[in-house]
């Protein structure tokens, strides 16, 4: 074990910012501008529960205000601080930027452990931080919009966006004023699986260049590929889902708060899904072998590893060991600055946290779009691309007729060719978009720039460029 200090989250962030920026010409001043977090809210309030009156804390941090309205999730867990939302909310500027998403930065978190209350207990707490936050503006849909995060979900948001209503009743774009909120109270298809969704893109493009494999020391494709999830959550399970189910690669090894599986034959992740669900923990799962120390897994012999739950957990303590020669990091900052300079000098390849689960926001934009436009996407279309599309397949069956008939469309071509997009088609078209045209724009810097090592600073110096760009833009 080193025994070099391990940097805080934000340090963290800090570290990898400014390596970036000395490959960069950008004036001082403005360096330090975009560096520093804007402002940071800090809230005490209470709520009385259980005949008693319970104090919360909560944060909501705005990074960079160069886009409005700044974005970034709303977290709930205990382990909360303002070191950590400062750090959430600038990596959620330079993510922003990456992928082209029209807002400045933010992130808030609120001080608590959700499993410790029950469903109307958490509204009523959900919907105090939110009242809190909505009179400073800070739940606002042209000023500041939340989204999930470790420990919420559609049904936080749900809340947040009807408290947001009750207190502005004449905004008409009052439900843009959060994003990931259920279908029903006007949420977007596919939103709840985009970040694992993203994972999956990001990966696929990945494999799709022979360079970059070849850099990781890899080969083939991701069918195959032997992978370790930690995390099972929202990010995590659809990530392990959408690979092992869609790209053939098996799911090795899941860890979770409890401990960890592991099976070299491969894990059904709904299986333990359901088992979590159930059982709060991943320990008894009959099919895989079980370890109460969870992290050991993470060193296990894999292709990809992929962090999913917390921040830090590959650390100094552990860099040395880990042996996956690609890790995308599904979890925001799951890698030290200590961890990264050791990963690096080893050869890892690292696919940086502020592209790799740049999904959410990327869908949560899409939602947001939805709700000031208020229209579902694809109902104007669809159904004129279904008639279009049957006039193409009517005119190719007159041809084949002409032909004798031995020229025949099938039938899954023309069930899938006739089919019109719908708002989910669309949403994951625009999803692979996104994560294809960032992907190329790290390794184009990547590949093109001697002194650049590596794609997380590839990802800052395009991040990083943007940002002062619109500053620059707006005359600072
Ligand atoms: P979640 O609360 O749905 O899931 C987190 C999972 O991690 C849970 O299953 C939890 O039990 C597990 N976990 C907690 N502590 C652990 C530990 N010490 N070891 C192993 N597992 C542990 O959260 P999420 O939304 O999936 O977020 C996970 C990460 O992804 C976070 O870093 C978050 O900032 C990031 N992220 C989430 C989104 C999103 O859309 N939800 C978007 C971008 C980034």
């Amino acid at each position: 074990m080193s025994t070099i200090k391990e940097p805080s989250f934000r340090e963290s962030v800090d570290l990898m910012f400014n390596r970036a920026v000395a490959l960069m010409d950008l004036p001082p001043g403005l360096e330090e501008k975009i560096r520093v977090c804007n402002a940071t809210y800090t809230v005490r309030f209470g709520v009385r529960l259980r005949g008693e009156i319970k104090t919360f804390t909560g944060y909501r941090s705005v990074h960079s205000e160069h886009m409005e309205p700044v974005k970034g999730g709303i977290r709930f867990a205990m382990g909360v601080n303002q070191d950590e939302v400062e750090a959430l909310a600038a990596l959620m500027t330079y993510k922003c930027a990456l992928v082209e998403a029209p807002f400045g930065g933010s992130k808030g978190g609120l001080r608590i452990d959700p499993r410790q209350y029950d469903e109307h207990e958490l509204e009523r707490i959900t919907r105090r931080f939110a009242y809190e936050l909505a009179k400073r503006d800070l739940i606002h849909p042209s000023q500041n919009v939340p989204a999930p995060d470790m420990g919420t979900g559609e049904r936080e948001m749900a809340w947040m966006a009807d408290q947001y209503a009750r207190m502005n009743t004449t905004d008409i774009n009052a439900r843009a004023c959060v994003t990931g909120k259920p279908l029903n109270a006007g949420g977007i298809a596919g939103r709840v699986e985009a970040t694992g969704r993203g994972v999956q893109y990001a990966l696929q493009e990945f494999f799709r260049e022979p360079l970059d494999i070849q850099k990781a020391g890899l080969s083939g494709s991701l069918d195959g590929k032997r992978v370790i999830v930690q995390g099972l959550g929202n990010v995590g399970y659809h990530a392990a889902k959408f690979l092992s189910e869609e790209d053939g690669c098996k799911i090795i090894g899941v860890i979770e708060r409890d401990g960890a599986l592991f099976s070299p034959d491969g894990i059904d992740v709904d299986a333990v899904q359901q088992w979590l669900a159930k059982n709060g923990g991943v320990s008894g799962f009959p099919d895989a072998t079980y370890t109460e120390n969870g992290a050991a897994i993470l060193e296990e012999d894999c292709d990809i590893l992929i962090p999913a739950a917390l921040e830090g957990v590959i650390n100094l303590g552990n860099a040395d060991n880990i042996k996956a020669p690609l890790i995308i990091e599904a979890a925001n900052g799951p890698i030290t600055a200590g961890a990264d300079n050791i990963l690096r000098k080893k050869g890892t390849v690292i696919i940086p946290d502020m592209y790799a689960n740049a999904g959410g926001v990327t869908v949560s934009y899409f939602e947001w779009v939805k709700n000031l436009s208020h229209i579902r996407f694809g109902r104007m279309q669809r159904r004129q691309e279904e008639a279009r599309h049957q006039l193409v397949v009517d005119e190719l069956e007159q041809i084949s007729a002409a032909l004798g008939g031995q020229y025949k469309l099938t039938d899954g071509f023309k069930q899938k060719y006739l089919r019109g997009a719908g708002e989910l088609e669309l949403v994951r078209s625009g999803l692979d978009d996104t994560m294809r045209i960032a992907y190329q724009s790290m390794r184009d810097v990547w590949h093109s720039r001697d002194d650049v090592e590596d794609l997380r600073t590839a990802a800052y110096l395009v991040s990083i460029e943007k940002v002062a760009a619109s500053y620059r833009a707006k005359g600072l």
